[in-house]
């Protein structure tokens, strides 16, 4: 199989400036590509006029929670956008517009999450109450999650669901009850999702990387407060005949549990959340900083002694693997880097997050041997519309939050979503990057391309086959009929790719039905 695309805009990301105007691509490669008319001694079967459109490498998030992602994407949708108008919608009739008619679609017994409830974009200022969830999902059992996680809405149906008496409940948690709840929410949630769901939800997390352009996802899954992980078994089996490159990160601190996986993975990769946080979110008053909390005088620690986690790291790294792990305070990412600093091994190590470095850490990052992924859309949403960072850290702490600082010294930055703590939208992080939470740090939108495409390659250690387009790379590519390099920080949160090609073909569309699902379950397991 072999295709001329031809008469491009083909921004290769090699550098800013260095564009192509045609390419050849065989067996999923670019074979060749080039500047003006194309070479006329070109062998190929088909040829594609882009019609002068720009094309850019595709998007790698490398930081995403897939099985979680998927149940969202399984059971419902974002409450809540960033558009370049500011949040939408941003009104409860709004919410309740959108539910209405997605709630129309489903069965009657079906069951309903939404996150990503932007609270305080919200003209009304509070959460939907049961009788409103009731009246526009028709009855259904349907959840609402505030993006911050200190609120959820639950219908008639869901109260009874997770055993709560909805005549003394106006449907909406707050406060203790509310985490207090949360696991039995999710448990009952998890334990409802089916066949049908899953495939679904499948066939939606597909469509969605189609959408926005993205090619590879790091999946940061497994759930270490579990002997036996089903869920995860089944998540390794799924995503090795997905379409959507998957590169498996688990979260497990005990090697033995790894190690039946070993086969599967592409490269030996181990970390992310879950068991491997050394600390909790700032958010929560769990982030681990010198300092105590500005709003409540709160001091967190880290979750783990140095020894414990330098066991962890050296159990892993004396056997090659790659390791991520979650830091967000200074104290956290000391750790992180002490342990990583003993046990070089050859491979890129990573850190999920790192937002509060200090400075001393970032001598240590300027050092170039760890990727760094965070994830600034967060920032940006807080900044304008939840504002914890000023509420919960001295003002010294929100100075640290750097960008262009990283970036300038030479740290492989990457973007990521972290879904489905955050929507799987690239562009949002983005956004957040080229409109930084402290504004001197923001980087250009080249800049902000390169955290999605060859930082992120890189941070995979992958930068061989993925994230630029050069000859012998896989041809993953998107067009757009927009020059990303000129668009300004709105606009990039509302750019959105035309097409997206995956090894020189048309991203496939799913419909989410189980048939599709056992085809693509039939199809060759790729390593993961
Ligand atoms: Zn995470």
């Amino acid at each position: 199989m072999s295709t001329l695309f031809y008469n491009g805009k083909i921004h290769t990301m090699v550098s800013e400036l260095d564009e192509k105007s045609w390419m050849l691509v065989r067996s999923g490669k670019i074979e060749r590509m080039g500047t003006g008319e194309p070479d006329g001694d070109l062998k190929y079967k088909e040829k594609i006029d882009l019609g002068g459109k720009h094309v850019y490498p595709c998007l790698i998030d490398a930081h995403v929670h897939m099985l979680l992602t998927i149940a969202v994407m399984a059971m419902g949708f974002s409450a809540c956008e960033i558009t370049s108008e500011g949040v939408r919608p941003n009104t409860i009739k709004g919410v309740g517009e959108r539910i209405r008619s997605y709630a129309e679609k489903q069965k009657p017994g079906a069951v309903i999450a939404l996150n990503n409830y932007i609270l305080t974009a919200i003209d009304e200022l509070r959460m939907p109450t049961k009788d409103e969830l009731d009246d526009w999902a028709g009855g259904r059992a349907i959840v609402v999650y505030s993006i911050d996680g200190h609120s959820t809405s639950l219908s008639t149906k869901m109260l009874e669901l997770v055993g709560l008496d909805p005549a003394k409940s106006n449907g909406v948690l707050q406060g203790e009850e509310n985490e207090r709840m949360q696991g039995q929410i999710v448990n009952k949630i998890s334990s409802l999702i089916s066949l049908p769901m899953l495939a679904k939800g499948i066939a939606n997390f597909h469509n969605y990387c189609a959408d926005y352009g993205i090619n590879i996802v790091g999946a940061l899954e497994g759930n270490a407060n579990c002997d036996k992980d089903p869920i995860t078994e089944l998540a390794v089996k799924l995503a090795r005949h997905f379409d959507v490159g998957v590169r498996l990160y688990l979260q497990y601190t005990d090697i033995n549990k790894v190690r039946p996986y070993e086969k599967y993975m592409k490269k030996k990769r181990v970390g992310g959340c879950g068991e491997w946080e050394t600390d909790g979110a700032s958010g929560s008053h769990s982030a681990a900083f010198r300092a105590p909390y500005k709003d409540n005088g709160i001091i967190a620690g880290t979750y783990y002694t140095q020894d414990q986690f330098d066991g962890f790291v050296k159990s892993y790294a004396d056997e090659g693997y790659q390791i991520a792990t979650h830091a967000i305070g200074e104290l956290a990412i000391e750790q992180v880097l002490n342990a990583y600093d003993k046990n070089e091994n050859g491979r890129f190590f990573r850190i999920e997050h790192c937002e509060f470095h200090d400075d001393d850490a970032f001598e240590r990052l300027a050092k170039g041997r760890y990727a760094v992924m965070m994830q600034p859309g967060y920032a940006w949403i807080d900044k304008r519309y939840l504002h914890t960072y000023e509420q919960f850290l001295n003002e010294d702490i929100c100075a640290r939050l750097k960008f262009k600082k990283l970036l300038d010294a030479g740290v492989c930055v990457c973007g990521s979503s972290d879904a489905p703590v955050q929507d799987m939208d690239p562009y949002l992080q983005m956004l957040g990057e080229t409109q930084f939470y402290n504004e001197a740090e923001s980087i250009t939108p080249y800049q902000a391309l390169c955290t999605y495409t060859k930082n992120a390659a890189r941070a995979i250690e992958e930068e061989d086959e993925y994230g630029s387009l050069e000859e012998g790379k896989t041809a993953d590519f998107f067009t757009a009929d927009k020059d990303f390099f000129s668009l300004s920080p709105e606009q990039i949160a509302d750019f959105r790719p035309l097409q997206t090609y995956y090894g020189g073909k048309p991203c496939k569309r799913y419909k989410g039905t189980m048939l599709e699902l056992a085809r693509m379950m039939l199809g060759k397991a790729k390593l993961i």
